[in-house]
């Protein structure tokens, strides 16, 4: 049994409402799973509450906490205009009195809309980068941090997504969290699909199920590509996994091999919307309620609905959809639900 002190001794704000629900979507379940489907449940990331919610702020309340204890006075990050990670780190920055800046990769679209909107109303000081090469990005991040510094400033420097080993940590404790709600509502064995893009969502997640395993739960993650090729996102989420392992002393090992990623619902791009998605966020929205977006979950969940379809699982057999947020940029993505309505 691993020893959770490390992990738990982790400096940490409180930014999420937590533990967000788990619950079971039956309406959803049978539209996409016909007459004998599988229990479809759904953890409810996108109401983790901090501006709009979303995934983020669980990796947000170690990195945080982290630039507090170094004395840190502004956060720089980045991400693409229609960032849910840069616009949760305005809102935590605004809650613990940092200021942010969000360095985003390309040009300003002129009308702020979505989470850039967002960035703005939380007071966030927006640049555009005039480029979408991240290594490009980050060099400019680090000059910003050392202008900063030569102004007896003390900037916190978060790459892209929250997506290193100490941020991953929220998708650790997230994983427990959620074993322990699966098993409250009686299920010890589940396939969990998720959103995969900076990739320390899932390397926390994987790290978490070994953990989870521990305690009874057994559970296997699909991470859903929605930019990079599967292989590279496997290797970002082992590299992740075993870097936090080692962080908190837990003796696992993780080769990208054992890491399931599947990238054939990206459509063709980033960011661009596959009709199949736009499919997948009305039919949840239409049978439960639930918003996704075209971004992250909804692509995730046009996989999660497709793997049903092939008949992956026996009817009655749970399945579960992590939700991640991102309900912001559906406001920008006004055509694809207007047009034919
Ligand atoms: C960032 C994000 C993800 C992916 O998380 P990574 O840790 O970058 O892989 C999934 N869903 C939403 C809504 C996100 O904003």
């Amino acid at each position: 049994m691993t020893d959770l002190t490390k992990l738990n001794g982790l400096p940490r704000v409180k930014a999420a409402f937590l533990p967000t629900p788990f619950e079971e979507a039956p309406r959803f379940s049978q539209a996409i799973g016909g007459p004998r489907p599988p229990r479809v449940f759904i953890k409810r990331d996108d109401l983790t509450g901090l501006a709009t919610g979303g995934n983020k702020t669980r990796k947000l309340e170690f990195l945080v906490a982290e630039a507090l204890k170094e004395g840190c006075d502004t956060l720089i990050t980045t991400g693409a205009v229609q960032s849910n990670h840069a616009r949760q780190t305005a809102a935590i920055g605004a809650r613990y009195g940092l200021k942010v800046i969000l360095l985003l990769s390309g040009k300003d679209p002129g009308q702020a809309a979505g989470n850039y909107l967002l960035d703005l109303v939380l007071g966030a000081e927006v640049r555009f980068a005039g480029t979408d090469d991240e290594g490009e990005v980050w060099r400019r991040i680090q000059e910003l941090g050392q202008e900063l510094a030569a102004q007896g400033r003390k900037a916190f420097l978060i790459p892209v997504g929250g997506s290193v080993p100490l941020g991953a940590m929220g998708y650790v404790t997230a994983t427990i969290e959620l074993a322990d709600q699966a098993m409250a509502a009686g299920v010890r064995s589940a396939d969990l699909y998720v959103a995969s893009s900076s990739a320390g969502t899932q390397g926390g997640i994987e790290l978490g199920l070994c953990l989870a395993r521990e305690r009874g739960f057994n559970g296997h993650c699909i991470g859903i590509s929605v930019a990079r090729p599967a292989a590279e996102v496997a290797g970002l989420v082992a590299g992740l996994a075993n870097e936090g392992a080692r962080m908190i002393g837990a003796d696992y090992l993780f080769s990208p091999e054992h890491i399931e990623v599947l990238d054939q619902y990206i459509g063709q791009g980033y960011a661009i919307p596959t009709p199949e998605a736009t499919e997948a966020i009305k039919a949840l929205a239409r049978t439960e309620g639930i918003i996704t977006d075209p971004v992250y979950t909804g692509k995730a969940l046009s996989g999660f609905v497709d793997q049903i379809r092939r008949g992956r699982y026996f009817p009655g057999q749970p399945v579960i959809f992590w939700h991640t947020g991102g309900v912001p940029a559906l406001f920008v993505y006004t055509q694809e639900f207007t047009r034919g309505r």
